[in-house]
Protein backbone atom coordinates (compact mmCIF):
# COMPACT_ATOMS: atom_id res chain seq x y z
CA UNK A 1 0.00 0.00 0.00
CA UNK A 2 1.31 3.62 -0.96
CA UNK A 3 1.53 5.00 2.85
CA UNK A 4 2.10 8.97 1.42
CA UNK A 5 -1.66 8.26 -0.17
CA UNK A 6 -2.87 6.46 2.64
CA UNK A 7 -2.14 10.03 4.63
CA UNK A 8 -3.36 12.32 2.08
CA UNK A 9 -6.48 10.23 1.82
CA UNK A 10 -6.85 10.51 5.65
CA UNK A 11 -6.48 14.44 5.82
CA UNK A 12 -9.00 14.61 3.11
CA UNK A 13 -11.70 12.61 4.50
CA UNK A 14 -11.06 13.85 8.11
CA UNK A 15 -11.80 17.29 6.16
CA UNK A 16 -14.83 16.02 4.24
CA UNK A 17 -16.49 14.39 7.33
CA UNK A 18 -18.62 17.28 8.82
CA UNK A 19 -20.10 17.65 5.48
CA UNK A 20 -20.65 14.17 5.15
CA UNK A 21 -22.30 13.69 8.07
CA UNK A 22 -24.53 16.28 7.63
CA UNK A 23 -25.41 14.88 4.49
CA UNK A 24 -26.58 11.25 6.16
CA UNK A 25 -28.57 13.42 8.93
CA UNK A 26 -30.19 15.79 6.18
CA UNK A 27 -31.50 12.24 4.66
CA UNK A 28 -32.11 10.39 7.94
CA UNK A 29 -34.16 13.52 8.54
CA UNK A 30 -36.18 13.74 5.35
CA UNK A 31 -36.63 10.17 4.38
CA UNK A 32 -38.20 9.53 1.05
CA UNK A 33 -39.90 6.48 -0.77
CA UNK A 34 -38.35 5.00 -3.97
CA UNK A 35 -38.96 7.68 -6.97
CA UNK A 36 -40.06 10.16 -4.61
CA UNK A 37 -36.33 10.96 -3.81
CA UNK A 38 -36.31 14.99 -4.62
CA UNK A 39 -34.56 16.08 -1.77
CA UNK A 40 -32.16 13.51 -1.10
CA UNK A 41 -30.62 13.01 -5.24
CA UNK A 42 -30.78 16.65 -4.97
CA UNK A 43 -28.62 17.16 -1.63
CA UNK A 44 -26.22 14.58 -2.84
CA UNK A 45 -26.26 16.62 -6.15
CA UNK A 46 -25.59 20.05 -3.94
CA UNK A 47 -22.50 19.21 -2.50
CA UNK A 48 -20.78 16.58 -5.47
CA UNK A 49 -21.55 19.84 -7.65
CA UNK A 50 -19.56 22.01 -4.77
CA UNK A 51 -16.58 19.76 -5.44
CA UNK A 52 -16.51 20.44 -8.79
CA UNK A 53 -18.48 17.63 -10.45
CA UNK A 54 -19.97 18.06 -13.61
CA UNK A 55 -23.69 16.42 -13.32
CA UNK A 56 -26.21 14.97 -15.07
CA UNK A 57 -29.55 15.28 -13.29
CA UNK A 58 -31.97 13.81 -13.77
CA UNK A 59 -30.55 10.87 -15.68
CA UNK A 60 -31.73 8.41 -18.32
CA UNK A 61 -34.97 10.01 -17.79
CA UNK A 62 -35.33 8.87 -14.34
CA UNK A 63 -35.93 12.43 -11.85
CA UNK A 64 -34.10 11.19 -9.23
CA UNK A 65 -31.34 9.45 -10.34
CA UNK A 66 -27.89 11.45 -11.18
CA UNK A 67 -24.52 10.66 -13.00
CA UNK A 68 -21.77 13.05 -11.48
CA UNK A 69 -18.35 13.10 -13.23
CA UNK A 70 -14.63 14.65 -12.47
CA UNK A 71 -12.32 14.06 -15.00
CA UNK A 72 -8.89 14.15 -13.94
CA UNK A 73 -6.16 16.13 -15.80
CA UNK A 74 -4.40 13.09 -16.97
CA UNK A 75 -5.77 9.70 -18.75
CA UNK A 76 -6.70 7.00 -16.23
CA UNK A 77 -9.54 3.89 -15.64
CA UNK A 78 -12.93 5.51 -14.68
CA UNK A 79 -13.97 4.64 -11.28
CA UNK A 80 -18.00 4.22 -10.35
CA UNK A 81 -19.56 4.73 -6.95
CA UNK A 82 -23.09 3.86 -6.36
CA UNK A 83 -25.28 6.22 -4.25
CA UNK A 84 -28.59 4.61 -2.59
CA UNK A 85 -30.81 7.71 -0.86
CA UNK A 86 -34.09 5.84 -0.65
CA UNK A 87 -36.46 4.93 2.62
CA UNK A 88 -38.75 2.68 4.03
CA UNK A 89 -42.74 3.23 4.40
CA UNK A 90 -43.43 3.88 7.83
CA UNK A 91 -39.79 3.19 9.27
CA UNK A 92 -37.82 5.59 7.14
CA UNK A 93 -34.42 5.09 6.75
CA UNK A 94 -34.48 1.61 8.25
CA UNK A 95 -32.30 0.33 5.74
CA UNK A 96 -29.26 3.18 6.15
CA UNK A 97 -29.34 4.21 2.46
CA UNK A 98 -29.15 7.65 4.27
CA UNK A 99 -25.70 6.56 5.10
CA UNK A 100 -24.62 4.26 2.48
CA UNK A 101 -25.38 6.96 0.10
CA UNK A 102 -23.66 9.68 1.63
CA UNK A 103 -20.34 6.72 2.07
CA UNK A 104 -20.18 6.33 -1.81
CA UNK A 105 -20.63 9.81 -2.42
CA UNK A 106 -17.66 10.56 0.05
CA UNK A 107 -15.57 8.28 -1.60
CA UNK A 108 -16.19 9.65 -4.77
CA UNK A 109 -15.32 13.24 -3.54
CA UNK A 110 -12.38 12.09 -1.91
CA UNK A 111 -11.11 10.35 -4.86
CA UNK A 112 -11.71 13.51 -7.09
CA UNK A 113 -9.33 15.15 -4.60
CA UNK A 114 -6.45 13.26 -5.85
CA UNK A 115 -7.13 11.98 -9.92
CA UNK A 116 -5.61 15.18 -11.17
CA UNK A 117 -2.20 14.44 -9.61
CA UNK A 118 -2.57 10.51 -10.71
CA UNK A 119 -5.06 10.54 -14.02
CA UNK A 120 -8.36 8.84 -14.37
CA UNK A 121 -11.66 9.33 -13.97
CA UNK A 122 -14.46 9.57 -10.83
CA UNK A 123 -18.17 8.69 -11.58
CA UNK A 124 -20.66 9.03 -8.81
CA UNK A 125 -23.87 7.61 -9.74
CA UNK A 126 -27.26 8.36 -8.06
CA UNK A 127 -29.49 5.46 -8.18
CA UNK A 128 -32.88 5.20 -6.87
CA UNK A 129 -35.36 2.88 -5.23
CA UNK A 130 -33.35 0.06 -4.46
CA UNK A 131 -36.27 -1.33 -2.13
CA UNK A 132 -38.43 -1.70 -4.69
CA UNK A 133 -37.58 -0.81 -8.16
CA UNK A 134 -33.92 -0.45 -8.19
CA UNK A 135 -32.54 2.10 -11.03
CA UNK A 136 -29.09 0.34 -11.29
CA UNK A 137 -30.95 -2.73 -13.20
CA UNK A 138 -31.99 0.59 -15.34
CA UNK A 139 -28.43 1.62 -15.81
CA UNK A 140 -27.06 -1.57 -16.31
CA UNK A 141 -29.49 -2.39 -19.29
CA UNK A 142 -28.27 0.78 -21.07
CA UNK A 143 -24.73 2.23 -21.42
CA UNK A 144 -24.13 3.54 -18.51
CA UNK A 145 -21.38 1.17 -17.83
CA UNK A 146 -19.66 0.85 -21.22
CA UNK A 147 -16.98 3.51 -20.06
CA UNK A 148 -16.49 2.20 -16.39
CA UNK A 149 -13.81 0.19 -15.55
CA UNK A 150 -14.63 -0.95 -11.66
CA UNK A 151 -17.65 -0.21 -9.76
CA UNK A 152 -18.46 -0.02 -6.31
CA UNK A 153 -21.26 0.16 -3.89
CA UNK A 154 -21.55 -0.78 -0.31
CA UNK A 155 -24.56 -1.54 2.46
CA UNK A 156 -24.12 -0.56 6.32
CA UNK A 157 -24.45 -3.74 8.66
CA UNK A 158 -24.13 -5.81 11.88
CA UNK A 159 -20.18 -6.12 11.25
CA UNK A 160 -18.09 -5.94 8.70
CA UNK A 161 -18.32 -8.27 5.61
CA UNK A 162 -16.28 -9.26 2.76
CA UNK A 163 -18.67 -8.80 -0.86
CA UNK A 164 -20.96 -12.12 -0.92
CA UNK A 165 -23.18 -12.70 -3.21
CA UNK A 166 -26.60 -11.82 -3.33
CA UNK A 167 -30.09 -13.63 -4.66
CA UNK A 168 -31.32 -13.74 -8.28
CA UNK A 169 -34.93 -12.43 -8.00
CA UNK A 170 -38.10 -11.81 -9.93
CA UNK A 171 -41.18 -10.28 -9.16
CA UNK A 172 -43.84 -12.36 -10.72
CA UNK A 173 -47.14 -11.50 -10.58
CA UNK A 174 -50.15 -13.35 -11.48
CA UNK A 175 -53.90 -12.35 -12.31
CA UNK A 176 -56.60 -14.62 -12.93
CA UNK A 177 -59.83 -14.09 -14.47
CA UNK A 178 -63.35 -15.71 -14.30
CA UNK A 179 -67.27 -14.59 -13.95
CA UNK A 180 -69.06 -13.25 -11.41
CA UNK A 181 -72.51 -14.40 -10.18
CA UNK A 182 -74.62 -14.30 -6.94
CA UNK A 183 -72.32 -16.45 -4.38
CA UNK A 184 -75.90 -17.88 -2.50
CA UNK A 185 -78.55 -17.42 -5.33
CA UNK A 186 -76.33 -18.79 -8.35
CA UNK A 187 -72.69 -20.34 -7.69
CA UNK A 188 -72.86 -22.54 -10.04
CA UNK A 189 -72.86 -19.67 -12.98
CA UNK A 190 -69.57 -18.28 -11.91
CA UNK A 191 -65.98 -18.86 -12.38
CA UNK A 192 -64.56 -18.04 -9.54
CA UNK A 193 -61.28 -16.27 -10.12
CA UNK A 194 -60.39 -16.30 -6.19
CA UNK A 195 -59.72 -20.32 -6.27
CA UNK A 196 -57.64 -20.06 -9.11
CA UNK A 197 -55.74 -17.66 -6.98
CA UNK A 198 -55.65 -20.05 -3.87
CA UNK A 199 -54.98 -23.26 -5.77
CA UNK A 200 -51.49 -21.14 -7.14
CA UNK A 201 -50.56 -20.54 -3.63
CA UNK A 202 -51.23 -24.45 -2.50
CA UNK A 203 -49.23 -25.77 -5.80
CA UNK A 204 -46.32 -23.77 -4.93
CA UNK A 205 -46.33 -25.10 -1.13
CA UNK A 206 -46.51 -28.85 -2.67
CA UNK A 207 -43.44 -27.71 -4.97
CA UNK A 208 -41.64 -26.66 -1.86
CA UNK A 209 -40.56 -29.82 -0.95
CA UNK A 210 -38.46 -29.94 -3.73
CA UNK A 211 -36.83 -26.81 -4.41
CA UNK A 212 -32.71 -26.00 -3.59
CA UNK A 213 -32.60 -25.14 0.51
CA UNK A 214 -31.23 -21.52 -1.05
CA UNK A 215 -34.60 -20.63 -3.29
CA UNK A 216 -37.55 -18.94 -2.10
CA UNK A 217 -41.10 -18.40 -3.26
CA UNK A 218 -43.26 -15.86 -1.18
CA UNK A 219 -46.44 -14.10 -2.44
CA UNK A 220 -49.24 -12.10 -1.63
CA UNK A 221 -53.03 -11.54 -2.73
CA UNK A 222 -53.12 -8.17 -4.01
CA UNK A 223 -56.51 -8.22 -5.05
CA UNK A 224 -58.78 -10.90 -3.94
CA UNK A 225 -62.55 -10.47 -4.56
CA UNK A 226 -64.92 -7.52 -3.97
CA UNK A 227 -67.67 -9.13 -1.52
CA UNK A 228 -68.48 -12.34 0.01
CA UNK A 229 -71.45 -12.61 -1.41
CA UNK A 230 -70.13 -12.42 -5.33
CA UNK A 231 -67.91 -15.16 -6.40
CA UNK A 232 -64.79 -13.03 -7.48
CA UNK A 233 -64.33 -12.67 -11.38
CA UNK A 234 -60.79 -11.24 -10.84
CA UNK A 235 -57.69 -11.78 -8.53
CA UNK A 236 -54.46 -10.88 -8.53
CA UNK A 237 -50.92 -12.00 -6.54
CA UNK A 238 -48.14 -10.95 -6.56
CA UNK A 239 -44.84 -13.02 -5.73
CA UNK A 240 -40.99 -12.85 -5.71
CA UNK A 241 -38.98 -15.94 -6.66
CA UNK A 242 -35.42 -16.77 -5.97
CA UNK A 243 -32.54 -18.58 -6.63
CA UNK A 244 -28.42 -17.98 -5.97
CA UNK A 245 -28.14 -17.94 -9.83
CA UNK A 246 -29.48 -17.01 -12.96
CA UNK A 247 -30.18 -20.54 -14.38
CA UNK A 248 -31.56 -22.13 -11.43
CA UNK A 249 -33.46 -18.85 -11.28
CA UNK A 250 -34.87 -19.37 -14.97
CA UNK A 251 -36.19 -23.06 -14.07
CA UNK A 252 -37.62 -22.11 -10.94
CA UNK A 253 -39.75 -19.24 -12.70
CA UNK A 254 -40.91 -21.58 -15.25
CA UNK A 255 -42.40 -23.97 -12.61
CA UNK A 256 -43.91 -21.53 -10.35
CA UNK A 257 -45.81 -20.34 -13.55
CA UNK A 258 -46.81 -24.12 -13.85
CA UNK A 259 -48.87 -23.81 -10.60
CA UNK A 260 -50.92 -21.07 -11.49
CA UNK A 261 -51.33 -22.31 -15.30
CA UNK A 262 -52.80 -25.79 -13.00
CA UNK A 263 -54.44 -23.53 -10.68
CA UNK A 264 -56.11 -21.58 -13.28
CA UNK A 265 -57.38 -24.53 -15.34
CA UNK A 266 -58.54 -26.21 -12.12
CA UNK A 267 -61.16 -23.36 -11.56
CA UNK A 268 -61.68 -22.62 -15.07
CA UNK A 269 -60.35 -19.88 -15.53
CA UNK A 270 -58.21 -17.59 -17.80
CA UNK A 271 -54.70 -16.90 -16.03
CA UNK A 272 -51.64 -13.70 -17.44
CA UNK A 273 -48.65 -13.41 -15.48
CA UNK A 274 -46.18 -10.59 -15.71
CA UNK A 275 -43.52 -8.72 -13.97
CA UNK A 276 -44.97 -5.88 -10.97
CA UNK A 277 -40.86 -4.61 -10.41
CA UNK A 278 -37.79 -5.23 -11.69
CA UNK A 279 -36.01 -8.71 -11.53
CA UNK A 280 -32.56 -8.22 -9.49
CA UNK A 281 -30.02 -10.70 -11.24
CA UNK A 282 -27.41 -12.27 -8.52
CA UNK A 283 -24.69 -10.25 -7.47
CA UNK A 284 -20.85 -11.54 -8.50
CA UNK A 285 -18.07 -10.21 -6.21
CA UNK A 286 -14.56 -9.65 -8.82
CA UNK A 287 -12.51 -11.55 -5.57
CA UNK A 288 -9.39 -9.81 -6.97
CA UNK A 289 -11.06 -6.55 -6.94
CA UNK A 290 -12.34 -7.78 -3.48
CA UNK A 291 -9.12 -8.66 -1.85
CA UNK A 292 -7.39 -5.57 -2.96
CA UNK A 293 -9.86 -3.72 -0.92
CA UNK A 294 -10.07 -5.91 1.62
CA UNK A 295 -6.35 -6.01 2.39
CA UNK A 296 -6.78 -2.18 2.77
CA UNK A 297 -9.21 -2.73 5.22
CA UNK A 298 -6.88 -4.59 7.28
CA UNK A 299 -4.32 -1.93 7.06
CA UNK A 300 -7.00 0.12 8.41
CA UNK A 301 -7.13 -2.12 11.18
CA UNK A 302 -10.27 -3.83 10.28
CA UNK A 303 -10.75 -7.47 8.99
CA UNK A 304 -13.16 -8.05 7.11
CA UNK A 305 -15.29 -11.40 7.72
CA UNK A 306 -15.85 -14.07 5.08
CA UNK A 307 -18.68 -15.28 5.85
CA UNK A 308 -20.84 -18.22 4.00
CA UNK A 309 -24.44 -16.19 4.79
CA UNK A 310 -27.46 -18.70 4.25
CA UNK A 311 -29.86 -15.85 4.62
CA UNK A 312 -29.59 -12.83 2.39
CA UNK A 313 -32.00 -11.08 0.02
CA UNK A 314 -31.72 -9.61 -3.77
CA UNK A 315 -30.16 -6.18 -4.61
CA UNK A 316 -29.99 -4.35 -8.25
CA UNK A 317 -26.10 -4.37 -7.39
CA UNK A 318 -26.34 -7.86 -8.76
CA UNK A 319 -27.29 -6.76 -12.48
CA UNK A 320 -24.21 -4.29 -12.19
CA UNK A 321 -21.78 -6.79 -10.74
CA UNK A 322 -22.79 -8.48 -14.10
CA UNK A 323 -21.74 -6.00 -16.33
CA UNK A 324 -18.78 -4.44 -14.84
CA UNK A 325 -16.52 -5.55 -12.05
CA UNK A 326 -17.52 -5.14 -8.70
CA UNK A 327 -18.04 -5.28 -5.20
CA UNK A 328 -20.09 -4.82 -2.73
CA UNK A 329 -18.70 -4.73 1.20
CA UNK A 330 -20.53 -4.29 4.17
CA UNK A 331 -19.61 -2.06 7.24
CA UNK A 332 -20.25 -2.22 10.66
CA UNK A 333 -22.67 0.76 12.13
CA UNK A 334 -24.27 -1.46 15.41
CA UNK A 335 -21.27 -1.29 18.14
CA UNK A 336 -20.66 -4.95 17.72
CA UNK A 337 -24.38 -6.37 18.81
CA UNK A 338 -26.89 -7.24 15.93
CA UNK A 339 -28.92 -4.98 14.98
CA UNK A 340 -31.19 -6.37 11.86
CA UNK A 341 -31.74 -3.98 9.27
CA UNK A 342 -35.27 -2.96 8.23
CA UNK A 343 -36.09 -1.92 11.86
CA UNK A 344 -36.40 1.25 13.19
CA UNK A 345 -33.10 0.23 15.67
CA UNK A 346 -30.79 -0.34 12.43
CA UNK A 347 -32.54 3.46 11.64
CA UNK A 348 -31.31 5.15 14.56
CA UNK A 349 -27.66 3.17 14.54
CA UNK A 350 -26.69 5.59 11.09
CA UNK A 351 -26.44 8.61 13.58
CA UNK A 352 -23.70 6.69 16.17
CA UNK A 353 -20.23 7.56 16.22
CA UNK A 354 -19.57 3.91 15.58
CA UNK A 355 -21.18 4.46 12.38
CA UNK A 356 -19.32 7.40 11.04
CA UNK A 357 -16.21 5.21 11.79
CA UNK A 358 -17.27 2.63 9.80
CA UNK A 359 -17.87 4.99 7.27
CA UNK A 360 -14.89 7.03 7.46
CA UNK A 361 -13.03 3.67 6.56
CA UNK A 362 -14.89 2.03 4.41
CA UNK A 363 -14.45 5.27 2.03
CA UNK A 364 -10.26 5.46 2.85
CA UNK A 365 -10.53 1.87 1.74
CA UNK A 366 -12.61 2.46 -1.38
CA UNK A 367 -10.37 5.32 -2.26
CA UNK A 368 -7.42 3.30 -1.75
CA UNK A 369 -8.32 0.56 -3.91
CA UNK A 370 -9.42 3.07 -7.32
CA UNK A 371 -5.97 4.33 -6.58
CA UNK A 372 -4.26 1.14 -6.67
CA UNK A 373 -6.21 0.27 -9.88
CA UNK A 374 -5.20 3.70 -11.18
CA UNK A 375 -1.57 3.20 -10.42
CA UNK A 376 -0.88 -0.81 -10.81
CA UNK A 377 -2.09 -1.86 -14.45
CA UNK A 378 -1.09 -5.36 -14.12
CA UNK A 379 -3.96 -5.01 -11.00
CA UNK A 380 -6.47 -3.68 -13.01
CA UNK A 381 -5.97 -6.20 -15.57
CA UNK A 382 -6.09 -9.14 -13.37
CA UNK A 383 -9.66 -7.34 -12.31
CA UNK A 384 -10.76 -7.07 -15.73
CA UNK A 385 -9.48 -10.55 -16.93
CA UNK A 386 -11.38 -12.52 -13.92
CA UNK A 387 -14.43 -10.78 -15.06
CA UNK A 388 -13.98 -11.74 -18.64
CA UNK A 389 -13.36 -15.75 -17.51
CA UNK A 390 -16.50 -15.48 -14.95
CA UNK A 391 -18.76 -14.14 -17.43
CA UNK A 392 -17.48 -16.93 -20.07
CA UNK A 393 -18.06 -19.68 -17.53
CA UNK A 394 -21.43 -18.71 -16.87
CA UNK A 395 -22.08 -17.93 -20.31
ZN1 LIG B 1 -33.31 -2.83 2.49
ZN1 LIG C 1 -30.46 -1.64 1.78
Amino acid sequence: MNKVYTKNIQMVIQKLRPELQALSEYIYDHPELGHKEFLSSKAHVDLLEKHGFEVEYPYLGIETAFRAVYKGEKEGPAIAYLSEFDALPGIGHGCGHNLLGTTDTGAGIALSKLVDEIGGTVVVLGTPAEETNGDKVTMAAADTFDDIDVAFCTHPSDGYYASGTSMAMEAVEFRFYGKTSHAAAAPFEGINALDACLNTFNNINALRQQLRPSARVHGVIKEGGEAANIIPDYTRAEFYVRAMDMPYLNELREKVIQCAEAGAMAAGCKMEWGHYEASYQNLITNETLSNQFNQNMKELGIEMQVEERDSMGSMDMGNVSQVVPAINPYFEITSGKFVSAHTVEFRDCTKTEAAYDGMEKTIAAFTQTAIDLITNEPLLQAVKEEFKQTMLKQG
